[in-house]
């Protein structure tokens, strides 16, 4: 029987979530593993955070570009961190 029912399973499984790959069935219960398992849920962010910078900087011609912009919106975030905490 297929099942998302431990950490091991649910890792194995991660790569395919991430690129909605895995049939529903599974998905689900992989959704519902990582509802309630913080670890394998820090993987899952992980991994989408790394597959989205992947596809971003694919589509970037130059890499320059891209540091700019990151530093621009670090920037923002430390103003609005700043100024909400007064
Ligand atoms: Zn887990």
């Amino acid at each position: 029987m297929a099942g998302v029912h431990d950490c091991d399973e649910a890792l194995r499984h991660l790569w395919e979530y991430v690129d909605a790959e895995l049939a529903a069935p599974d998905c689900d219960q992989l959704r519902a593993h990582l509802d309630g398992c913080s670890g394998c849920l820090d993987e899952y962010t992980r991994e989408l955070v790394m597959k989205n910078l992947v596809r971003r900087c694919c589509h970037e011609t130059a890499p320059s570009t891209l540091r700019v912009r990151i530093t621009q919106q670090l920037e923002v975030l430390r103003v609005q961190a700043s100024s909400s905490g007064s």
